[in-house]
């Protein structure tokens, strides 16, 4: 479909025909049509398919050709789980309204309350935000919401699994009349509380689910590796490095500290390269964005608080130093490249300790996985016998540290090949773990 045969104010139009965007993807296909009758959505669509514009393009219709129900209150809010991503999603609106008389807010946390108050104050038609500090603003009466006609929560599933239930329903509340709209987006859709919430949030939705979420995404060549301990994870990153052409690497770590030390290492190996968490001040984390999508870095080292919806065209290869714990978080990890109909590699590090994250995400992916080697550095590990890996005997007691040392990997039984291995109970794919980055704010 042509956006053309949309129908969408003029304004719209030229600003995708500035930015060459002259079809529509599917999802934003099948989703702004419903988005712009008024329908609740519930949408997912594979990693890099244009989900944001799918929700942007009927929130901007509606600003300009409705009547608005307040002239003090937003009209639309988009929530976002991470900072990062709530100001790739107000800086891609900005570039819509530009020279329109309207306004946008980006309120994120970390930053200065009181500057966002002020903000707040010169009555912005669009307000994009994190969850914690949108709720803070509702409760500090500094941001009314009776007047919201549109909310959009992006990643939805991701903001859940952060723990922004509450603040969510709060939100919801405070926008809780009969003409509000409510759109919802992901990759992935499969939280069990999410399911619960969209009752709360949403009116009889019209859901939209393009592919499976598990489905082999054409543009990325998946690729893992298996390896012994951190010393042999470290050896194979500086091969496959040296051997994978790339334009920009997202490398994913399971926490903060690794993240610190891989990306000093990686210097020392003459990548520009430079970590980005949680822990480090918002200007800070502002700064080194700027600084990647700008391409001053080759390589990114992050938790997942780059995982989600981050839309950065020259990242060419992701690899999993670590593997999440989630198999869903694999599939939004990955998705940071093969954006847009671009082709993309991803590589994931399996080690003893990854190999029941490894299990849940082939049972998720539902493929027969080929392990690949680096000539000269293959594994003595081969994969965990399903009853060593999944009895609980064998887990560490309730006093163990959350964190084992990471060097002193305890000798593993091992199999013939990791192909035979039965997936049939696998463990959860949905449980909440420490090592989750959270924005707390
Ligand atoms: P998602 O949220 O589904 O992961 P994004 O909304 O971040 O995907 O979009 C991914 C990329 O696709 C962005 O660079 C965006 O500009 C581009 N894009 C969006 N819509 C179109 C379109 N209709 N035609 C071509 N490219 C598009
Ligand atoms: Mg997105």
């Amino acid at each position: 479909m042509q956006f053309s045969d949309l129908p969408l104010d003029h304004r719209i139009l030229n600003f995708l025909n500035r930015k060459g965007f002259a079809d529509a993807t599917e999802i934003q296909s099948l989703a702004i049509p419903h988005a712009l009758i008024g329908k609740d959505l519930i949408a997912s669509s594979k990693t890099g398919s244009g989900k944001t514009l799918a929700f942007l393009i009927p929130a901007l219709q509606r600003v300009l050709k409705t009547k608005a129900l307040s002239q003090r209150d937003p009209r639309v809010l988009v929530l976002a789980p991470t900072r990062e991503l709530a100001k790739q999603v107000f800086l891609q609106l900005r570039a819509m309204i530009e020279g329109l008389p309207l306004k946008a807010a980006l309120i994120l946390g970390g930053e200065n309350f009181n500057d966002q108050v002020k903000t707040l104050r010169r009555h912005p038609q669009f307000v994009v935000g994190t969850a914690g500090r949108i709720a803070d603003h509702v409760k500090d009466r500094s941001l009314f919401l009776n007047g919201l006609e549109l909310l959009i929560m992006d990643e939805a599933d991701r903001m859940l699994d952060l723990g922004f239930a509450e603040e969510l329903k709060a939100i919801n509340r405070m926008a809780d009349h009969r003409k509000r709209q409510s759109l919802m987006f992901s990759a992935t859709m499969d939280n069990t509380e999410l399911h619960y919430l969209t009752k709360t949030l949403l009116k009889a939705p019209q859901r939209i689910s393009i592919g499976e979420a598990n489905a082999p995404h054409q543009d990325i060549e998946q690729r893992f590796y298996l390896s012994d301990h951190i010393e042999h994870k470290e050896q194979l990153l500086k091969a496959l490095l040296a051997q994978t052409p790339f334009q920009q690497v997202i490398l994913f770590t399971a926490t903060r500290v690794d993240s610190e030390r891989l990306a000093k290492l990686l210097q020392e190996w003459g990548h520009k390269s430079v970590g980005l968490s949680g822990e480090l001040s918002q200007s800070q984390r502002s700064n080194i964005m700027n600084e990647f999508s700008r391409g001053h870095h080759q390589i990114l080292v992050t938790t997942d608080v780059a995982s989600r919806g981050l839309d950065l065209l020259h990242v060419s290869l992701v690899i999993n130093f670590d593997l999440p714990k989630l198999a869903d978080e694999y599939v939004h990890r990955i998705g940071r490249t093969g954006r847009a109909g671009n082709k993309g590699t991803a590589m994931s590090l399996v080690g003893p300790k990854d190999w029941r994250s490894f299990m849940a995400i082939k049972t998720f992916l539902q493929q027969h996985i080929e392990f690949s080697q680096v000539d000269g550095l293959a594994a003595k590990f081969k994969g965990l016998a399903p009853a060593k890996s999944l009895n609980p005997k064998h887990k560490p007691g309730k006093n163990a540290p959350v964190k084992a040392p990471r060097s002193k990997n305890k000798p593993v039984k091992r199999i013939k090949s990791a192909q035979g291995v039965d997936v049939g109970d696998a463990p959860m794919l949905r449980k909440k773990t420490k090592l989750i980055d959270r924005d707390e704010d």
